[in-house]
């Protein structure tokens, strides 16, 4: 809870659940109807907030899994929405659910002995069995009950790809006259999820640059033409992306764990998770906070720089912006693009810059970047281990690589990583790397700086005679291992 009161005059609604400006010394409320998505008084993020003593929370975390055994309701089914009472902004006649969080946490000692931890206390957090296949179907459930619930028929984003995917998901899954419209920049989107906008039936606007300036356009077409906006700018989707820290809790029998690493992109994630955190130990349910570690690309390190190098904080709520500023102006000057194989994180201008600094006081949290190299290397070990992501979700395990080797993770540390999405949502990438034609892994990875593929599968060339064949198998695969 903030440090300063808002002034009662500011006070529009006192409603169980209401908007309010993340600056302190704004403070400003709106009514939870209302779909603007920055403070109408000095422009900040919006936060949804709660009214938790007016609200019935249950008093453990574990009484939660009793709506394991309701689950033909469909607001139990959810991996979201079982944990209503922890963000009851919608009435729940008005939810919009296809079954999202359905997802699974699973321990790789593969990827543990990779990152250096213990057997046992790498987990990977599987977000890529959402319907959609990423995590944003976390968020777009709820945005899109919030959508219901002010009356909103189109419903626009820019895109690198999942949102989009979700977004047109949730459109088509749905019978509430919802109207996908998705903006992407050229050439800057894997194909598997342009090829889930396109067959979903979404109206898809390829804009003439990057992501950066395709959220600056959707975010005033949405405004000209009145248009419901589902970038992470709002703040009903990180409601919704809280659930995917309750879920690893629940895994975890409600135990906390040491680590939460996550890739930074538009810095959602690991806000709401913060958010999360934050409400969880204010409400009693957990007497500890692990600590979060955001994880950028090289290519698209905004946070890494701003935190690492420029000391820039979260600082009670008023962060120096001139920091953020210059380097933004920098950026300019110099047409710095962002840049890397992970798509889903080749954002330079990520707008939930100011809730991650705050996430990452509330969790002690740590910021580092990770190249193209090393993101791979660790998508094939997490691949090897059982599990398949994109590019930007190996980000995490590669992170979590880098802060073990500098000793701030410790080997009996249990670390969960967020596996964000799918693998099959990249297939060139991971084909490219696997390949044994030396040409196609310069043209997709080569390019992006990464020179070898050390944990390389690759396909095994033989002419198509039994002999050669069986003769090959005998030189591979040992019966006796
Ligand atoms: C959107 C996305 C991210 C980035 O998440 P943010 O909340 O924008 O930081 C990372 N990985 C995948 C697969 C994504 O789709
Ligand atoms: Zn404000």
């Amino acid at each position: 809870m903030p440090a300063h009161a808002p002034s009662p005059a500011r006070i529009t609604d006192t409603d169980l659940a209401f908007q309010r400006c993340i600056n302190p010394s704004c403070a400003a409320t709106l009514p939870v109807d209302r779909a603007v998505f920055s403070c109408p008084d000095c422009g900040d993020l919006l936060d949804v907030v709660y009214d938790w003593d007016r609200l019935p929370v249950p008093s453990r975390l574990a009484d939660f899994e009793a709506k394991w055994s309701r689950r033909l309701d469909p607001l139990c089914f959810s991996g979201v929405w079982r944990f209503y009472d922890l963000l009851p902004f919608a009435p729940k006649d008005r939810i919009v659910t296809i079954g999202e969080g359905q997802t699974l946490l699973r321990p790789s000692d593969l990827a543990a002995r990779y990152v250096g931890v213990d057997d046992g206390n790498l987990l990977l957090q599987y977000e890529g069995m959402n319907p959609s296949g990423s995590f944003k179907d976390n968020g777009m459930t709820a945005a899109f009950s919030h959508a219901r619930m002010v009356g909103a028929r189109r419903v626009a984003c820019a895109s690198t790809g999942n949102t989009s995917a979700s977004l047109a998901v949730f459109c088509s899954a749905t019978d509430f006259g919802f109207k996908a419209i998705i903006f992407i920049g050229s050439g800057k989107i894997a194909y598997g999820k342009l090829s889930q906008a396109l067959d979903h039936g979404a109206l898809t606007i390829q804009i003439v640059g990057d992501f950066d300036d395709a959220l600056m356009r959707v975010r005033e077409v949405s405004d000209r033409l009145g248009i419901y906006l589902m970038n992470s700018v709002n703040p009903f989707r990180l409601e919704g992306q809280k659930s995917i820290m309750f879920r690893v809790l629940e895994a975890m029998a409600w135990e906390v764990p040491d680590w939460i690493v996550v890739p930074g992109g538009n810095l959602g994630n690991s806000s709401a998770f913060g958010k999360a955190f934050q409400e969880l130990k204010y409400l009693g349910l957990i007497d500890r906070i692990p600590r979060l570690a955001v994880i950028n690309a090289a290519g698209a390190q905004t946070l890494d720089q701003l935190v690492g190098t420029h000391r820039m904080a979260w600082n009670s709520g008023l962060p120096d912006e001139s920091i953020s500023k210059a380097y933004y102006d920098r950026l300019d000057l110099e047409h710095i693009r962002a840049s890397t194989i992970a798509s889903a994180i080749e954002i330079n201008r990520p707008v939930n810059l100011k809730k991650c600094l705050r996430a990452l006081d509330v969790c002690d949290g740590v910021v580092r970047q990770v190249s193209d190299q090393e993101i791979m290397d660790a998508k094939a070990r997490v691949g090897a281990g059982g599990l398949g992501c994109e590019p930007a979700s190996a980000a995490s395990v590669a992170g979590a690589k880098r802060l073990r080797e500098e000793g701030i993770i410790a080997p009996g540390d249990r670390v969960v990583c967020i596996l964000t999405g799918h693998q099959l949502k990249d297939p060139n990438a991971t084909v490219a790397y696997h390949s044994s034609d030396r040409e196609e892994f310069d043209r997709v990875l080569g390019s992006r700086g990464v020179k070898r593929a050390g944990f390389a599968n690759r396909p095994v060339v033989v002419p198509n005679e039994l002999d050669a064949i069986i003769r090959t198998i005998g030189l591979y695969s040992d019966p006796s291992a």
